[in-house]
C-alpha cells in the first residue's frame, strides 16, 4: 500500500496494484495502476504508460468520479460481454472462446510481426468455437492503410464479421474504407484520443462508437460522448482490474440502448485481480456490482513502480 502525499491525493489514499498479463496484449506483459477509495466507493486510475500527463487527466477524472461522486443509476442489471482473444495461435484462440461462455468474440488482428495467414487462422478458429450463431468482431488498432484495410477486411469477413474496430488511424481513412466494405466500422482511437471526443465528426466514418470510461473522463463524460454521436455504442475496458471494470459496467448499464455485447470481460487476461470476487462473465454477461478490493496484498507493486505511480498521480492533479 502507498499513501500518496496529502497535497496530491487529498483525502484519498492510493493503493498501487500490479499483475502479470496471461498473454502479451497491447504490447503489455504487466498491467498496473492505482486504486483510490472515497465516500462513493473505489475508483481506478490506470492510464497506460504511453499516455502523457495531459491525456492522463481524463483517466484521473474517471477515478475521482467513481470514488467521490458515484455513478448514474443503471437501466439494466447485467451487461452482455464479448470474450477478448489476443494475438494467439488458433488452438489457444479456440480454447479461450470455448472457456468464456460468451457468444461474441473480439479478435485482435494486425499484430506487429504477425502474418495475414495468422489472423485468418485465428478468426477461423474463433468461428469454429462459436458456431454460426456467434458474433465475431476484429480490432486492428489503426494498423492498416486504406487499401490494406479493404483487402484484409474482405478476407477476414469470410467468417462473417459483426464489425471491424478502427482499421485505420484517421477519420478520413475510416470514411474511405467504409465506402468500400460491407462490414460495419467501429471508431475507437479516433474518439478516445481526440482533444475533444464530443466534437469528432464521425459522419460517414463509423457505424459504432467504442466508449472507454477512463480515457473519456468518467461515466458521465462517456454518456455525453454517446449522446453527441447518436450512434450505437459498445463499452470496452482499458484492461483494468475489476474495480476499473465496474466503471465500464456502470456506463454500459446506464446507456439508453445497448445493441452489442461489451468488451468488459478482460479481467480474464490478467493472472490475478484486486478482489476475491472478480468481474468475470457468467453466461456471457457481467452483473452490475461494485467489487471491493480485498486482495490488494496479493497484487503488490515493487517500490519503483509504486513511486512511478505516485509521481503520475501527483502530476495529473497539479494545475
Ligand atoms: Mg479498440
Amino acid at each position: 500500500m502507498v499513501t500518496a502525499p496529502s497535497d496530491a491525493a487529498g483525502p484519498l489514499a492510493a493503493h498501487v496494484w500490479s499483475v502479470p498479463m496471461r498473454t502479451r496484449f497491447r504490447g503489455l506483459d504487466v498491467r498496473d495502476g492505482v486504486l483510490v477509495q472515497g465516500p462513493a466507493g473505489w475508483g481506478e486510475f490506470s492510464p497506460f504508460w504511453d499516455y502523457d500527463v495531459d491525456e492522463s487527466r481524463r483517466w484521473w477524472r474517471s477515478a475521482h468520479e467513481a470514488a467521490v461522486l458515484g455513478w448514474p443509476d443503471p437501466v439494466r442489471a447485467a451487461v452482455p460481454v464479448n470474450v477478448t482473444v489476443p494475438a494467439v495461435g488458433p488452438q489457444q484462440a479456440h480454447a479461450i472462446v470455448t472457456a468464456s461462455g460468451c457468444r461474441t468474440a473480439k479478435v485482435k488482428v494486425a499484430e506487429p510481426g504477425q502474418s495475414e495467414a495468422e489472423d485468418e487462422a485465428r478468426v477461423e478458429a474463433v468461428r469454429d468455437a462459436l458456431g454460426p450463431d456467434g458474433a465475431i468482431r476484429v480490432d486492428a488498432n489503426t494498423a492498416w492503410d486504406v487499401d490494406t484495410a479493404v483487402r484484409r477486411i474482405t478476407a477476414l469477413d469470410r467468417v462473417g464479421l459483426e464489425y471491424v474496430e478502427q482499421p485505420c488511424a484517421t477519420v478520413e481513412e475510416l470514411v474511405a474504407v467504409r465506402r468500400r466494405v460491407d462490414v460495419r466500422i467501429a471508431a475507437d482511437e479516433v474518439v478516445r484520443r481526440a482533444a475533444d471526443p464530443l466534437r469528432v465528426d464521425l459522419r460517414g466514418a463509423a457505424d459504432v462508437v467504442v466508449l472507454k470510461v477512463q480515457p473519456l473522463g468518467g461515466v458521465r463524460a462517456a454518456l455525453a460522448v454517446a449522446e453527441a454521436h447518436g450512434l450505437p455504442c459498445v463499452v470496452s475496458s482499458a484492461l483494468e482490474s475489476s474495480v476499473g471494470i465496474a466503471a465500464g459496467v456502470a456506463l454500459a448499464a446506464a446507456l439508453p440502448e445497448l445493441p452489442f455485447a461489451c468488451g468488459l470481460a478482460t479481467v480474464a487476461l490478467l493472472t490475478g485481480d484486486v478482489t476475491s470476487e472478480p468481474l468475470l462473465p457468467v453466461d456471457g454477461a457481467l452483473p452490475v456490482v461494485r467489487p471491493v478490493p480485498d486482495r490488494l496484498a496479493e497484487v503488490p507493486a515493487d517500490p519503483d513502480t509504486q513511486q512511478r505511480w505516485r509521481t503520475r498521480l501527483a502530476a495529473v492533479q497539479a494545475r
